[in-house]
Formats: structure tokens, C-alpha cells, sequence
């Protein structure tokens, strides 16, 4: 069996939250939101098949953002990945998931899905948006009925943060710090 290569992908800056440690928004950076076009995609795709066929490897992509559901082209990107039986994890918000657009998720082979929670509810709330840390909790629920596995990052604060000795435990996911 080869070994994987991971690509780590940002497509498009499009995003509901305004994170206070994103770099993408950082000190007013962001004049125009901007997204890869369908054809840089496809180009990217074949580049990396390309590269992974050089140095005899398994081309996994980490799609992201912004938030990478907000690309109009998402759901051909994971069309074009299910056709060519690329895996690949997502690693976005929780605003836009439903059951319906997990199981297909699902269905075009989406093995694992990355939210982020930062503290407790105030800490996170604070840190990312009013409501966030609920509705990131409701969609991990979500994220495992549909059979994907829900994975949890979290950002380590300087301030105001809670200590990762006190955060919850959650056996159903696993946790990156
Ligand atoms: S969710 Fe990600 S892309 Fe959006 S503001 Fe927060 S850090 Fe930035």
C-alpha cells in the first residue's frame, strides 16, 4: 500500500465568523473576499496527481478555508475527488452542515470533518461568534450520525482562555491540539 501525501487546501476566504487570531481577516487584510475559479481547482487536482505519481504516493486532501462549503464549486470539487477515488477531510464551520448535506458529504467519500472549539462556551463565543459553541456542538452530533468522523481543534489562548485540563471530554471525538 503507498503512503499519503497531504495537501492542505485553501479555496476560498469566504467565511461566516471573524476569528480574532484569523489571518485571513487580520488588520482589515481582507479588502475582497477571494475564491480559486473552477479551472485553478481542476489544475490544482492534476498537479497533484501529478506530484504524488512522481514520488509514488497517495494524493489526501485537507479542504478548507474560510469556510469551504461557502465555494460555489464545493460540491463539484467533491464530485471531481469521489470520481477519482481521492480521500480527503474537510476542516470548516458548523453553520452550513444539516443531515442531508453530511450523508452527502458522506456519500462522495468524505472520511472526517474538522470544527474548532477554543474554551468553554464563553471563551469560544468570545474568541469566534455569538452561538458558536452550541451550534459547533449540535453539528459534531450531526457529523457522526452520518457516519464521518468529527474532529476537534483547539487554539490555545493566551488570553482568556480555558485551560485544556478543565475542557470537556468528548470519548466520541478525537481532539488536536
Ligand atoms: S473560521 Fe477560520 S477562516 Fe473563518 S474567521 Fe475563523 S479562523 Fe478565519
Amino acid at each position: 500500500m503507498k503512503q499519503y501525501f497531504a495537501f492542505q487546501w485553501h479555496i476560498t476566504d469566504d467565511c461566516d465568523q471573524r476569528c480574532k487570531h484569523c489571518y485571513i481577516f487580520a488588520k482589515n487584510n481582507c479588502k475582497q473576499l477571494d475564491s480559486m475559479s473552477w479551472a485553478q481547482m481542476q489544475a490544482v487536482v492534476d498537479n497533484c496527481e501529478d506530484f504524488c505519481e512522481m514520488y509514488d504516493r497517495l494524493p489526501y486532501f485537507y479542504i478548507t478555508g474560510g469556510d469551504p462549503i461557502l465555494h460555489p464549486d464545493f460540491w463539484p470539487l467533491l464530485e471531481l475527488l469521489a470520481i477519482k477515488r481521492i480521500q480527503f477531510t474537510i476542516m470548516g464551520n458548523p453553520f452550513h452542515l444539516t443531515d442531508e448535506v453530511c450523508q452527502r458529504m458522506k456519500l462522495l467519500g468524505c472520511e472526517k470533518y474538522q470544527l474548532s472549539i477554543d474554551g468553554l462556551e464563553q471563551t469560544h463565543d468570545w474568541f469566534r461568534k455569538p452561538g458558536s459553541f452550541q451550534t459547533t456542538l449540535e453539528k459534531i452530533a450531526m457529523i457522526n450520525r452520518a457516519g464521518i468522523r468529527s474532529v476537534v481543534m483547539t487554539t490555545p489562548l493566551a488570553f482568556g482562555s480555558t485551560p485544556i485540563s478543565v475542557m470537556p471530554s468528548w470519548p466520541r471525538f478525537s481532539c488536536t491540539v
